[in-house]
Formats: C-alpha cells, sequence, structure tokens
C-alpha cells in the first residue's frame, strides 16, 4: 500500500508553515509594500526554496503518473472472465469523467474566482513563474493552437515526450500501453506489470519524503504571494473553496441521483443512506485506498451488490475512477489560470479537461495524491506552479470532500455496472 502524502503532524506543520508564511506576506504588504529588501528575499531565499521543492516534485511526476496509468488500465481487464465488466467500468469512468470535468470547468468559467487580482502583481509573478516554470517544463501546450494540439496528444517519440515533459502525451502512450498490456496476457507480461507497480511504489515513497520539505516550502510561497497579492488573496482563496465544493456537491446530488435512478434503477435516498458508513469513512481518512475495505463492505452487505462486480468494480476504482480528483484539479487548474492572469483560449481548457479526464484514473488514491499531478499540469499550462503554495493550505479540508466523492462515485459505478450485467447476487 502506497504511503499518504502528507498526513498526520505534517498537515498541522504544512497549516504553520501556511499561516505564518501568509502572515509575514501580509505584514510586509501592509507595511513596507514594494520595497527593494523584500524583492531581494523572493529573489534570493524564498523563491529558489520553493522552486527547489516544485522540482523535486516534478522530478517524481512522470514516473508516477506513468506506473499509475499503465497498472490502472492493466487491471481492469486483469481476469480474462472480468473482460466484460472491465471494459465496461473503463467506458463508465471515462464517460462520468468527463461530465464531472465538463462541470467543474464549466463553473469555474462562469464564477470565475480568481479574477480581478492586481494585476501588475500578477503580471511580476508570472514573469518570475514563467521563468522558473519555462526552465523546468517548455510549456509545450500553449505554443501550438488548435489542431496540432490535438495532434500532439499522439507522440512521436515517447523518450522526447517524457523529457520535454510532455504530459498530455506521455498519458497518452501511459493509456495504450496499458490497453497492450491488457491484450497480452502472459506470465511476462504480468511480470512487467509487478515491475511498473513496483517504480509507481517506489516513486510514492520518494514523494512522501519530498513533502516532508512542504511546510517551509509553503511559507516560502504564502510569502512570495502574500506579499505581492496582500489581502485579495485571502478573498480568492474562499472563492475557489466555494466553488470547488459548489462542483462536488453538483456531481454527487445531481449527476449521481440521475445515474442510480435512470441507469441503475435504484432510489438515490436509500443509496445515499446505505453507503452512508462509507462516505464518512473518506471523508475522515481522505483516502479511497484506506476506505476501500469499508466500501467493499457496504457494497457486499448494505447494496446487496453481486460480490464479483462490486469486488472487481471498487479496487479498480479506489484509484482510477476518482470523479472528485478530477473535478478538483480542473477547477484548481483554471483558478490558478484566472488568478494569474493567464489567459486560457478553448485549446487550453480542451487540454485542462483531457489532462483532467486522464489525471482522475491517474492520481494515486491516497492523502494528497492530486497534488503533485497539479504541479506538472499548471507547468504545461504556463501558470506558475508557486500556485500549488495557495491551495496547500486549504487542500487537507477539499481532500476530505473530493475524496467523499471520489469513494461514492466508485459505488455508483458498481450500482450502475451490475445492473447493467446479467450477474446475480453472491456469485
Ligand atoms: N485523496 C484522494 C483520494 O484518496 C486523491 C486526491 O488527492 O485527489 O481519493
Amino acid at each position: 500500500e502506497a504511503a499518504p502524502i502528507g498526513h498526520g503532524k505534517l498537515q498541522l506543520r504544512i497549516l504553520i508553515g501556511f499561516i505564518a508564511g501568509l502572515t509575514a506576506g501580509l505584514l510586509t504588504y501592509t507595511f513596507a509594500p514594494g520595497a527593494d529588501w523584500v524583492n531581494t528575499v523572493v529573489t534570493y531565499v524564498t523563491g529558489p526554496i520553493g522552486q527547489v521543492f516544485l522540482r523535486l516534485l516534478f522530478m517524481l511526476v512522470i514516473p508516477l503518473l506513468f506506473s499509475a496509468l499503465v497498472v490502472g488500465i492493466a487491471e481492469m481487464g486483469e481476469i480474462r472472465a472480468l473482460k466484460q465488466i472491465g471494459i465496461r467500468t473503463l467506458v463508465y469512468t471515462i464517460i462520468v469523467s468527463s461530465i464531472a470535468v465538463a462541470i467543474s470547468i464549466a463553473l469555474v468559467n462562469l464564477i470565475r474566482p480568481g479574477d480581478g487580482v492586481d494585476p501588475a502583481a500578477a503580471a511580476d509573478l508570472l514573469a518570475q513563474g514563467a521563468g522558473g516554470a519555462a526552465s523546468i517544463v517548455e510549456a509545450s501546450a500553449n505554443s501550438d493552437a488548435g489542431v496540432n494540439q490535438l495532434i500532439n496528444i499522439v507522440p512521436s517519440n515517447i523518450i522526447s515526450a517524457m523529457s520535454s515533459n510532455d504530459i498530455l502525451a506521455v498519458m497518452f502512450f501511459a493509456l495504450f500501453f496499458g490497453i497492450g498490456m491488457l491484450l497480452v496476457q502472459t506470465t511476462r507480461t504480468e511480470v512487467l506489470k509487478d515491475a511498473i507497480e513496483g517504480i509507481f511504489e517506489v516513486a510514492m515513497k520518494l514523494i512522501g519524503i519530498v513533502i516532508q520539505l512542504a511546510p517551509i516550502a509553503i511559507f516560502c510561497f504564502m510569502f512570495n504571494l502574500s506579499a505581492q497579492f496582500g489581502w485579495d488573496l485571502l478573498f480568492k482563496l474562499a472563492a475557489f473553496v466555494a466553488v470547488v465544493l459548489l462542483a462536488l456537491g453538483l456531481q454527487m446530488f445531481g449527476v449521481f441521483p440521475l445515474l442510480l435512478k435512470f441507469v441503475a434503477r435504484k432510489s438515490p435516498v436509500a443509496f445515499f443512506k446505505e453507503t452512508r458508513e462509507a462516505s464518512l469513512m473518506a471523508f475522515s481518512t481522505a483516502s479511497s485506498n484506506a476506505t476501500l475495505p469499508t466500501a467493499l463492505r457496504v457494497a457486499d452487505t448494505e447494496l446487496k451488490l453481486p460480490r464479483r462486480i462490486a469486488r472487481f468494480v471498487l479496487t479498480i476504482g479506489a484509484t482510477a475512477n476518482q470523479n472528485g480528483t478530477a473535478m478538483f484539479e480542473g477547477v484548481t487548474v483554471l483558478f490558478l489560470a484566472q488568478f494569474f492572469g493567464v489567459e486560457l483560449g478553448l485549446s487550453d481548457q480542451i487540454f485542462v479537461m483531457v489532462v483532467c479526464i486522464l489525471a482522475g484514473i491517474g492520481t494515486a488514491g491516497v492523502p494528497g495524491g492530486s497534488l503533485p499531478v497539479i504541479a506538472l499540469i499548471l507547468a504545461g499550462v504556463g501558470v506558475p506552479p508557486e500556485g500549488i503554495g495557495l491551495i496547500l493550505g486549504v487542500d487537507r479540508f477539499l481532500d476530505m470532500c473530493r475524496t467523499t466523492l471520489n469513494v461514492v462515485g466508485d459505488l455508483v459505478a458498481a450500482q450502475v455496472i451490475a445492473a447493467t450485467s446479467s450477474e446475480t447476487v453472491g456469485t
């Protein structure tokens, strides 16, 4: 089992770093706005510390994402007899995640929670951030528009896609590779799958180590941001939290009931009652993986779903069907783009959408699993990845909420797939 990202005592230290950085920054903003020494501190101390932290995260994201995605897909077809269910699960996941991401992207565009910060300060930070981000990631997504961008999803050379952090192309390859492994099931591909899973475990462990630095990095990010944006920052952050909650709520109480009622023919009220225990567990642990045993029991004793289907869909879903995560990532990336005044055109937004759908499949089901993925998407669309510092302070709470949606989403998936296949209870 992979280790959680940023949990327990570390959460507390992150919160302290967040508040301390914010306070120091706001004091600076109020009493020494635009002072020379502030620039010096940002350029030589807090800026570089934050950059090193981000680079360590970036370093690990490609192996992490690649391995998670390949294994996620390959597992969907693990057992030959379950191929039917596997393909159904895959199709369901893609369709429902697309709806989720579309809702979240529409909301951010309608409400625009990140708009209206001081454009000069944003431009300043963008200039610095762009320097930092561009040196890490050649923002390939921004350089070509429209059709070209779509064509570029298919990498002509996987090594160069990886070396230029072309996240979408890497994801495409991982997806294709995973499907390949699904089609060739020999003892050798089993070994390969184990090895790729090993890469995933090691990458998770290393991210767990890097994240120990988070409290200091968060202090730096928050200082840099609040020294330049002042109080605006807090209001924007509150608006961001509200939009995330609204998006999650729409999926939970809008889309899921519709799926339950019309596809699975199950009363949504009864469903939510019967799955309460799993929701509570997801909310308190912020981890789909940790909630899996509870979800399995709920599917068995409360929902009374066929065991084989429930076991399969829920196990895969814990890592590969994460509606809440996909929504959260979409809102976060677009919010930060608005915040930093980065105009994302239609093709950029489609890019974000596709990445978030895939990221819902590729994000680890552990607390904070979204964070490294977001850092990479941000760099990919040319938004300063420092923005992640802003999010981290409120991440724990949002993580609890999105994980609840992830887990309930898995149970909805199990219910829908059970209803549309011919297996019966107890098999
Ligand atoms: N904590 C989430 C989960 O376990 C993943 C995430 O960070 O979005 O499902």
